[in-house]
């Protein structure tokens, strides 16, 4: 009897440590399998990236993963959810204000790494660049001593052609950055029910075809993860940065080798998320205490989803779990604070 035990023992020892082996096995497949990341802000574009008439990201997307229920940071400003996006720390804990970001010191703000200093200090000699229209994002949460190529320049066809260029010039970052700012505009001007709105959006699309083709022309989307996001949507009067459901709910396009084709991730996407996603795909480790940000699942081929660390931020899980239900009860209170 002691003998049949301790074979069903053994071979149940045996079993989970071949299972636990396998998956790590699995995970290796994707940990790590590209040599680029390249990540395409859309300021203020939200959910919009779904229309039909973005012809360019459905075809770029027509075989990868995509989330058009990714939640902004409590906060729907620009400020909070790049620097979210760019450290997967969440808005209660960096605290970054637009003013904040673009180098007014109006209230606390911790600066906590950028993903491009956990690529800097894993791969030291590796091309970083950040090129962006909103200036602010260079200043303030891209960091100075790491070398990376920033350059903040507008409108959104100068941005274009400084990539563009810089591309041409031979680059081949490991980590690339870029926001656009003019659906923003349109949005804070005419707001997304407009024509115009629609107009910017139409030539975001055409800027993010014109960005891919260059990568693709280039050899550098063989190995290359593209990424497509927006910091927070408009609404239909134009503004942002309260509860609304227009607000709140934004897109994680994600293309790749090793990305799920027709995947539509798991339910606990944040945007902040696109920060766990770029160092997984390099292959590099995120385990920050203030990281917060999870590779979600159905993204990655063989990655069942990680845990988002919750402990780690309790005022995140407790207030944005509150504020997230409050944004789906129809925000009904919104008028008295
Ligand atoms: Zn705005």
């Amino acid at each position: 009897m002691k003998k049949l035990l301790a074979i069903f023992l053994s071979l149940t020892f045996l079993m989970t440590v071949c299972v636990a082996a396998s998956a790590d096995a699995q995970d290796e497949t994707t940990f790590g399998a590209y040599k680029h990341v390249y990540i395409i802000g859309v300021d203020g574009a939200g959910t919009f990236f779904e229309n039909d008439y973005m012809t360019n990201f459905h075809r770029i997307f027509e075989n990868g993963a995509v989330k058009y229920g990714a939640r902004t940071e409590t906060k729907t400003d620009s400020g909070p959810n790049w620097t979210s996006i760019l450290t997967g720390v969440s808005y209660f804990k960096h605290g970054a204000e637009n003013g904040v970001v673009g180098g007014e010191q109006k209230r606390v703000f911790k600066r906590y790494p950028s993903i491009f200093s956990y690529v800097h200090n894993a791969m030291p000699e590796t091309e970083l660049a950040s090129i962006n229209n909103w200036g602010a994002i260079n200043i303030g949460i891209v960091e100075d001593d790491i070398g990376v190529t920033k350059i903040s320049i507008g409108p959104d066809d100068a941005t274009v052609d400084a990539i563009v260029n810089y591309f041409n010039e031979g680059h081949s970052p490991a980590l690339f950055f870029t926001q656009l700012d003019e659906v923003d505009a349109a949005g804070h001007a005419h707001g997304s029910a407009s024509a115009e709105y629609e107009e910017a959006m139409k030539a975001a699309d055409e800027r993010i075809g014109i960005i891919y083709d260059c990568l693709e022309e280039k050899g550098l989307l063989e190995d290359g993860l593209f990424i497509v996001t927006a910091d927070h949507g408009h609404k239909e009067t134009g503004g942002h940065g309260r509860f609304s459901k227009i607000e709140s709910y934004s897109t994680i396009a994600v293309a790749g080798k090793t990305v799920v084709s027709g995947g539509e991730m798991d339910k606990d996407v944040k945007l902040r998320d696109v920060a766990a996603i770029s160092l997984y795909a390099l292959g590099v480790e995120s385990d920050e205490w203030s990281f917060t940000a999870r590779v979600p699942g159905n993204l990655f081929q063989d990655v069942k989803g990680k845990m988002r660390p919750y402990y780690r931020d309790i005022i995140d899980l407790i207030c944005g779990e509150i504020m997230w239900i409050y944004t789906n009860l129809g925000h009904p209170f919104d008028e008295y604070f």
